[in-house]
């Protein structure tokens, strides 16, 4: 009787806590081209939503990316997540973002992956500087700067909610430099 309590104990905590590792799709499919949809933000307390965001952050980690947009999952929506352990960005669930490219702080290159493009990395240029706003995971309004690292991790992921690939903003130059071959560039 214990031992049987025991057991099925265990598989409904098995069940609570299951993280699902989502299918990340690749460059051809439409949904990566496509402008994603805002959420309703009622939505974002619900458990559908809730679940769907902890599937997106297990997904991202099991791949070894920094970031990763729920079109790479093959949902039209606009959110991402991001977390980096080196250089250290802190986790973060980002619903419904807008960006603010602060020019005048400039440009650098940046030497990106992306998962959703296996096996090439690419030089693009990303602003130093951003102010980016959106929702938490709670649906509190959360508006900051950003720069470093966690600057050009947001850069990337909101163009994905934009249908653009770092195919679309490489320099041919260096799309031809770095196009081949396996490197360490950071994946996204
Ligand atoms: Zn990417």
């Amino acid at each position: 009787m214990n031992k049987l309590l025991i057991i099925f104990l265990l598989i409904i905590s098995s069940n609570l806590f299951a993280q699902n590792r989502l299918e990340i799709i690749k460059i051809g499919n439409p949904t990566l081209r496509m402008i994603a949809e805002e959420i309703d933000h009622k939505r974002i307390e619900s458990s559908e939503f809730q679940a769907f965001i902890d599937d997106m952050v297990f997904t991202m980690k099991k791949a070894g990316g920094v970031g990763l947009a729920a079109p790479q999952v093959d949902r039209s929506l606009r959110m991402f997540v991001m977390s980096s352990s080196f250089p250290k960005v802190p986790l973060k669930i980002v619903i419904n973002p807008k960006i603010e490219y602060l020019e005048n702080s400039g440009k650098k290159s940046s030497t990106e992956g992306c998962l959703s493009i296996p096996g090439k990395s690419l030089t693009v240029k990303r602003y130093k500087k951003i102010h980016l706003s959106y929702y938490n995971r709670k649906g509190e309004f959360i508006s900051e700067e950003l720069d470093g690292f966690g600057a050009i991790i947001a850069q990337h992921e909101y163009d994905h909610l934009n249908g653009v690939l770092i195919v679309d903003l490489v320099e041919q130059m260096q799309a031809i430099i770095n196009g081949a071959g396996f490197t360490d560039a950071p994946l996204m």
